[in-house]
This record gives structure tokens, sequence and C-alpha cells, in this order.
């Protein structure tokens, strides 16, 4: 039960590389997934940044899509960033009429919503539950949460500009997500807190 917990990254498209580097900074074992074995075998499991309509399409072409769904439902940890957080909302605004979502978080995620105008934007963001610092988000063609249950917790809000107010990372349970790409920064608190959830998840089931 010392052994580091196996985190797995779902590889179907975006932005895997980073996600793996960072969990293995964070003290994860890592391995891609791509087949339901796979999805079988992991602790924890990220869904990466990238197209959330394509990644939709090849979870459910790989026929990964109902054994995911069945490892979120009993519990897995699950940490989406962007795409991610779009595939784990229950429902989403401006998606394609075909997308269909893993669902999991009682919230409605609003794909691109920041709108064309600001494809990608930075700004740092102060979040209490990572205590000390404030983390710089870094936004690309990001979604926001437009609206949230009663069972998720606010992690994080835009702070300035016309997106003041809006949530951009949260948490239900066993799934957290971000609308931004901590990946990308070199700062690892929010994969550090998804492996500490991977790890007390693993302690309450042994
Ligand atoms: N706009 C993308 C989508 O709708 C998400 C962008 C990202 O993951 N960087 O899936």
């Amino acid at each position: 039960m010392d052994q580091q917990p196996l985190v797995g990254v779902l590889a179907v498209q975006g932005d895997v590389r980073e996600h793996l580097a960072a969990l293995e900074a964070s003290g994860a074992r890592t391995c891609t997934v791509r087949r339901p074995a796979e999805v079988d075998a992991v602790d924890g499991l990220v869904l990466p940044g990238g197209e959330s309509t394509t990644i939709d399409k090849l979870v459910r072409a790989c026929g990964l899509q109902q054994p995911l769904r069945d490892r979120i439902a009993a519990g897995m940890p699950v940490y989406g960033s962007c795409a991610g957080m779009i595939l784990l909302a229950d429902r989403i605004a401006d998606g394609r009429p075909d997308q269909q979502t893993l669902g999991g978080l009682d919230m409605t995620v609003r794909r691109n919503a920041f709108g064309r105008q600001v494809d990608s934007f930075e700004e740092d963001l102060h979040i209490r539950e990572l205590g000390g610092e404030p983390v710089r988000a870094v936004f690309i063609r990001a979604p926001w949460v437009e609206e949230a249950g009663a069972a998720v917790q606010v992690l994080a809000r835009v702070e300035h500009g016309p997106a003041a107010g809006r949530i951009v990372a949260a948490r239900q349970g066993n799934l957290l997500v971000t609308s931004f790409h901590p990946e990308v920064t070199g700062d690892h608190r929010f994969h550090r807190l998804f492996v500490d959830i991977v790890r007390q998840n693993q302690r309450e089931r042994s």
C-alpha cells in the first residue's frame, strides 16, 4: 500500500505528455490510457485538454465510453483540464449537436466561453485550497462553468475583466476540473492535489 498510485492519462488526443510529466513530478506512477483494460488498471485518470468533440468521438470509437462512465460512477478520481472539464460535465452549452460527455459533475459547462477575441489569456488566481502563491492560469479556447449544483465545490473564479466571477476550477467528490492548463506552467499544485485525492481514495478502499 506504500506503492505510488498509478495515474493514467487518456491518450486519444490532446496534451498528454505534459500531464504525464506533471503527475510524475507529483509522486504518481503514470501510463497512457487508450483501451478498456487500461481504464480498469489505473487508480486515477487525467482527461487532458484538446478538442472535446474529437476526444468524445475517439472515446466512443475505442469502446471507452462505457468503461469510463462505469469507473466514474464507482468513484474513481478523475482530473479534467479544459476539454477534460467539458467531458466530465453532465451538461454542455454550445456543444456540437451530437456531442456526448462522460458526465459525473452536476454542472453545465460552456465551450469556448470566453469568445473569439480572447482565444487565449493568462491570469493569476487566488485559490484558498492550494494556499500561498496565486496560480498562473493559462486559458486556451477555454470553457467556463455556467451553473453548478449544490454538491459542487467552487475552487476558483475569474478575478478580472468581463468574465469576472465565472467559475474556472471546481471539485465534486473525487472529480476535479480546471478550465485552464496547470500542466504547462511548471506549477504542480493542482496535480499534487489530484494525486492526494487518488491516495486518499486508495486508503479508503483498502
Ligand atoms: N475549445 C476546446 C473544446 O471545446 C477546449 C480547448 C482546450 O482543451 N484547450 O474542446
